[in-house]
């Protein structure tokens, strides 16, 4: 479907940190551009991230969107108030209007799973932000504190950090996570454990969703590391925004994935761009 030279059929997963997000400054100011022509198009614009609900929600507002949101991995899918399609049967009332599925591991059952993990490696290096304060969260993450303080609202996945992660310790790592069912992923700023979903099973539930009343939207997908892989590899279009990580080997694992020429939210903007356009003979 195309109006005047534009797409409309599309509905547009992304990652926020270091892809709709500036890495370093969180602001998106790049992106107005392609953010006013989704809204205009009526694009939906699904934000898919490893931040918590709380911090998805202002963010979402201030972003001017009703569409669901998928915090911390794919943890769970939010229906806000407002969203212009009913949610799913199964999703439940989250008490502020909105409706919510937990799809993920319980937090409390991770947090304990990184605990024993610390020290069946015998890794003392190894703190979760269960371990950690606001403060040091808001050291490590650049946020202020009232924004470290809603990173740490957590409900499924435990961020993380260890001293140099190389391939043997994030071998350690995987097996460790596999015995308990669940699973260690590389964000942008933190390792990650969490279980029971990935971005991609999110991304899945939400495209059969939106196409229970729109069968022919085809779907977008853009992120800047490991743990947007899973979400990648499951939409018809597949951009990478560039960042200061080695893109060779997540580039190879999506077949037919675009890259972005710039990072964050001009990479962003661009692609974006390019993807609402279709030539006159599409
Ligand atoms: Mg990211």
């Amino acid at each position: 479907m195309t109006r005047g030279g534009q797409r409309t059929d599309l509905v547009i997963f992304t990652d926020l940190d270091g892809t709709l997000l500036d890495h370093d400054t969180y602001g998106w100011g790049p992106a107005v551009e392609a953010l006013e022509r989704c809204r205009e198009r009526g694009v939906p614009l699904v934000l898919v991230s490893s931040k918590t609900r709380a911090e998805m929600e202002l963010l979402r507002k201030a972003l001017g969107l009703d569409w669901p949101f998928v915090p911390e991995n794919g943890g769970g899918i939010v229906f806000p108030a407002g969203c212009p399609q009913a949610p799913p049967a199964e999703s439940l009332p989250d008490g502020g209007g909105g409706h919510v599925l937990h799809l993920g591991v319980p937090y409390d059952v991770v947090a304990r799973s990184l605990r024993e993990i610390r020290e069946e490696l015998s890794r003392p290096d190894i703190r979760g932000f269960s371990d950690m304060g606001a403060g040091e969260i808001a050291r490590l993450t650049g946020l202020s504190p009232e924004d470290a303080g809603r990173a740490a609202q957590r409900e499924y996945d435990e961020p993380f950090v260890m001293n140099d992660p190389g391939k043997t310790d994030l071998d350690l790592l995987e097996r460790a996570a596999q015995e308990r069912g669940l699973q260690v992923t590389a964000g942008g700023r933190f390792l990650h454990l969490f279980g029971g979903c990935d971005k991609g099973k999110a991304v899945s539930l939400l495209t059969d969703w939106f196409r229970s009343e729109r069968p022919a939207v085809r779907t977008a997908g853009l992120g800047d590391s490991p743990n947007d892989l899973p979400m990648l590899m499951r939409v018809d279009e597949p951009v990478l925004v560039r960042s200061s990580r080695p893109i060779g080997d997540m580039a190879e694992a999506v077949p037919g994935i675009r890259i972005t020429g710039k990072p964050g939210p001009d990479g962003w903007n661009r692609a974006v761009l390019d993807l609402l356009t279709v030539s006159v003979n599409a």
